[in-house]
């Protein structure tokens, strides 16, 4: 899987024709559109990173041609593989196998869910759990988001499995979770920030904002 490249040295942006409609062709995933960006500024660091579905590479001005290709080829191998673990961590499968894995590590493997997966009609909340049934949804839009604050409603939610409601003796549980402070205010921000359409109120015990769960209860 090559990267398309730049062939002018005058020319920063490579408009690939038609590269859409190569999408699926054997069933595999198309090369991503390339954007090399040389800055005069940039003297060592080589970055790259997504552009929608262009992979932009900033690299110093004075690189040559062979320096170009070089890291063009890495970063773009980099990035694309930072694209499938998180699409692979997007599965079903893998979310269960993170929920038992954080279970294991921070609830004494006491929750244990009979499903867990993602949910696309749940806009409203960031995730949601059944406790008579042992199932919990998460929505899609925290995909893309920090694994700590994706960990961080995996948490939540299996500590609903033992515990209903957000009492004390429900912090109590899901802090033991890493990063949990920090994993609220950047839900908070989000929702605040208007990314996310759904969240926007206190719970009811005010603590909990940017994270409302509605667990049923059973
Ligand atoms: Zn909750």
């Amino acid at each position: 899987m090559r990267p398309e490249r730049a062939t002018a040295p005058a020319q920063p942006v490579l408009p690939l024709e038609g590269s859409p409609s190569r999408e699926g062709i054997g069933g595999q995933e198309p090369d991503p559109r390339v954007e090399v960006r040389r800055s005069a500024r940039r003297r060592k660091t080589v970055s790259a990173f997504w552009e929608g579905s262009t992979a932009v590479v900033a690299i110093p001005a004075h690189f040559s041609r062979a320096q170009e290709a070089h890291w063009v080829d890495r970063m773009v191998a980099r990035l694309q593989q930072d694209a499938a673990k998180r699409t692979g961590s997007a599965t079903d499968e893998a979310l269960m196998a993170r929920a038992l894995e954080l279970s294991r590590a921070h609830l004494g493997g006491r929750a244990t869910p009979s499903s867990i997966r993602w949910v696309t009609n749940q806009r409203r909340r960031w995730g949601s759990c059944t406790p008579s049934r042992r199932t919990i949804r998460l929505s899609q839009e925290l995909q893309g988001m920090p694994q700590w604050v994706i960990d961080y409603v995996i948490v939540h939610e299996l500590a609903h499995l033992l515990v209903s409601g957000h009492g004390p003796g429900f912090w109590r549980l899901v802090e033991k979770c890493p990063r949990v402070a920090e994993a609220k205010a950047f839900l908070a921000g989000v929702a605040f920030a208007g990314l996310h359409h759904g969240p926007g109120q206190p719970d009811e015990d005010g603590d909990d904002w940017g994270l409302t769960d509605d667990e049923e209860r059973a």
